[in-house]
């Protein structure tokens, strides 16, 4: 809506992400990140939670900065029906009039939130990297990678209510807990925002063939530089004997050498381990886009002049045929003394 229809005295609102009746990580990321700019606006922080009735209440948002949490719970929340989702957030952006509506950008917030933000008539920032206060007008300041990531599009909403942003998984990091107060709040809802017109036929969990690379500690990824599909048995190999996953570069993935949620970057997933190593890849932007907030960034690549050894803490110049074995051998030998 227009500007002059609001007052945005609700605050900053965040769309939890809730994964098999558990609250993700993603949410409390975001829960941090919309404190920070409560407290620069001097307002309050409240988290939507949308899920099938489940035995514990989610205080632990409290910990992280909700002053309040908007909880819906229904047995028809189990299944995603987006429209749904987006009629009920809509109903409570309308009631609660906050200034500012954040959700992560996973599949379930690309989907719901384009829809609540017409519902709402404002407009919507996908898959910002960076969220901030202007000083001067008090307006979100949302960036964004634009033109394939080569630049950095810093987009603003001056004649609507409210600025609703969508944020990339491990953008921002978790604040430290902190005992704080807060309130659960249980809406009441018309019974007509649950009308369904999806009927689920089955419900399954696909199983992917590693865990989530988002959540390890360490990623091992592989690009082009492999020449060969064959070449991720190395990067295999090298990430479990360092506990943690495999990434890729995009064109390993459009060359079907490594599935989908493997690929790190601009197109693929944000990871922020401990540890990043990039075998074989030359270090775009768009592929830097998704892991150079990485603690140590360790790059293999026989190109001297390669892009990637400007964001590396530690450049390994040369064959990754050569090296990514050598470092095998290197880390086999000293789990053999460990287990010695
Ligand atoms: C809109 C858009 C979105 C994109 N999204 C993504 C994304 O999400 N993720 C992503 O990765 N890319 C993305 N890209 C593509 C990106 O621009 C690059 O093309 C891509 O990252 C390059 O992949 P690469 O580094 O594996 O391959 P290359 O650029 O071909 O690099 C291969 C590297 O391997 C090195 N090398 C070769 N042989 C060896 C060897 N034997 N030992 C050691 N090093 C060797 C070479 O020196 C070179 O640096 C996107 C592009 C666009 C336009």
């Amino acid at each position: 809506m227009r500007r002059s229809e609001r007052q945005g005295k609700g605050g900053v609102f965040v769309v939890a992400e809730i994964r098999n009746g558990r609250t993700h990580s993603c949410t409390y990321e975001l829960t941090s990140k919309a404190r920070e700019l409560a407290d620069s606006r001097g307002t309050s922080v409240t988290v939507v939670v949308l899920r099938a009735p489940a035995a514990d209440e989610p205080r632990e948002l409290f910990l992280y900065g909700a002053d309040e949490v908007l909880l819906v719970e229904d047995r028809r929340l189990a299944s995603l029906d987006a429209l749904v989702q987006a009629r009920i957030v809509a109903r409570l952006i309308e009631e609660g009039d906050p200034e500012i509506v954040l959700a992560p950008a996973t599949t379930t917030g690309r989907t719901v939130l384009p829809a609540v933000a017409a519902l709402v008539e404002t407009g919507l920032t996908a898959d910002c990297t960076g969220l901030s206060i202007d000083d001067e007008t008090g307006l979100l300041l949302q960036t964004r990678p634009a033109i394939g990531g080569n630049v950095m599009a810093t987009i603003k909403t001056p004649d609507h209510l409210p600025q609703m942003a969508t944020v990339r998984p491990k953008t921002f990091p978790v604040a430290p807990p902190r005992e704080r107060p807060g309130r659960i709040e249980r809406p009441r809802l018309d019974e007509a925002l649950f009308a369904s017109s999806v009927v689920c036929l089955s419900d399954e969990v696909v199983a992917g063939d590693e865990t989530n690379i988002q959540d390890l500690d360490v990623v091992v990824s592989g690009g082009k530089g492999l020449k060969r599909p064959e070449g991720f048995a190395l990067i295999r190999e090298l990430a479990r004997l360092l506990d943690g996953g495999v990434g890729a570069s995009r064109p390993t993935v459009e060359a079907k050498w490594m599935a989908y949620p493997h690929q790190v970057g601009l197109s693929g997933k944000v990871v922020a381990p401990r540890v990043y190593i990039a075998a074989g890849i030359s270090g775009a932007v768009q592929h830097l886009a998704g892991m150079q907030t990485a603690e140590t960034i360790i790059a293999i690549n026989k190109d001297p002049e390669a892009p990637i050894f400007r964001v590396a803490d530690v450049a390994l110049c040369g064959d990754l045929y050569d090296i990514v074995p050598r470092l095998i051998e290197a880390l086999d030998r000293e789990r053999g003394k460990l287990h010695d």
